[in-house]
């Protein structure tokens, strides 16, 4: 008699929500500061456990970010959810720690223009950032990491060498930070890249935690999500609705999607941890407060099976 075929029981992944953050900052809608915290409240509410809820940039250069303070001291705090916020100099380290963040995530960018462009600093400043944090945060619960933006491709230089990017993630991990996040800032990688990449990556980073930042500004976003998934990645960026972008980043368009890329983990058997029918209410929620269509594709289709017990 033949057994019935079982999916093998994979890992669970973990999703970061990156909407507050990410997704928020590109929006041409500016959000008040009581609806930034109800969506993080929604994202907690629908299982998210780690979110980049703010960036402590300067105000004059995201003025979406410009509540930072208010935001972190509006979200309701649990010793289960982490909150993240986005560091780019000595300054902002200050602030995030003043705002009480459980972890902070700076930014090294592969390429000299778009680090200038980004952060008004060479790669070699942003490093001398993280060596500032990695000092500073030593003996605290302070969480650290560093994403690696352009990593996939560059708006300004065009193909970025793996090896620079190898390279960064090899300093960086010298400092010591938990996590090494590679980001496809404007969405150019594809799933061939994302395999050489996480292997070379993990290579010379075999303490930290690798995560990866995707945006599916080409459609390609979510076929790198499952290439990253097959290369070890268990820890992915998304955004509610698929909002987002970069300001310094001509074109880039959205985070892919929270909703689309658990439908996608789920139905294959990768438990996600997050409430689907829950996030479905949240995307039309933002896509009532930003008042436009969002990128997502679920809510358009909707959940496949229609009623999924859970
Ligand atoms: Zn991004």
């Amino acid at each position: 008699m033949k057994r019935a075929l079982r999916l093998p029981t994979a890992p669970a992944v973990e999703i970061v929500e990156v909407g507050p953050r990410d997704g928020l900052q590109n929006e041409a809608v500016l959000l008040g500061t009581d609806a930034k915290i109800a969506l993080i409240a929604r994202a907690v509410a629908a299982g998210a456990r780690r979110i980049e809820a703010t960036s402590f940039v300067h105000p004059r250069l995201v003025p979406q970010m410009a509540d930072a303070e208010a935001v972190m001291a509006g979200v309701e705090r649990s010793p289960d959810v982490r909150y993240a916020g986005l560091v780019l100099n000595a300054r902002g380290l200050e602030r995030a720690v003043a705002s009480g963040v459980d972890e902070v995530n700076c930014v090294v960018v592969a390429t000299e223009t778009f680090s200038r462009r980004n952060q008004s600093m060479s790669v070699a400043e942003s490093i001398g950032v993280v060596e500032h944090v990695a000092r500073e945060r030593a003996g605290t619960a302070l969480g650290l990491s560093v994403t690696i933006a352009v990593s996939f491709g560059c708006p300004f230089e065009g193909e970025v060498a793996p090896e620079a990017v190898v390279e960064i993630a090899r300093r960086v991990a010298a400092l010591g930070v938990d996590e090494i996040s590679l980001a496809d800032t404007i969405g150019v990688g594809v799933p061939a890249q994302v395999e050489v990449l996480v292997a070379a990556v993990g290579a010379v980073a075999p303490e930290q935690r690798l995560r990866i930042h995707l945006h599916n500004t080409r459609n390609t976003g979510y076929a790198n999500a499952v290439a990253a998934h097959a290369a070890g990645v268990q820890t992915f960026d998304s955004s509610l609705g698929g909002i987002g972008g970069c300001p310094f980043a001509p074109a880039a368009t959205g985070n892919i999607a929270t909703e689309d890329l658990v439908h996608l983990f789920e139905r294959s058997g990768i438990s996600t941890g997050l409430d689907l029918d829950r996030l479905l209410d949240d995307s039309a929620w933002l896509a009532g407060q930003l008042g436009a269509d969002l990128p997502s594709l679920l809510p358009r289709a909707g959940a496949f099976p229609a009623l999924v017990a859970r």
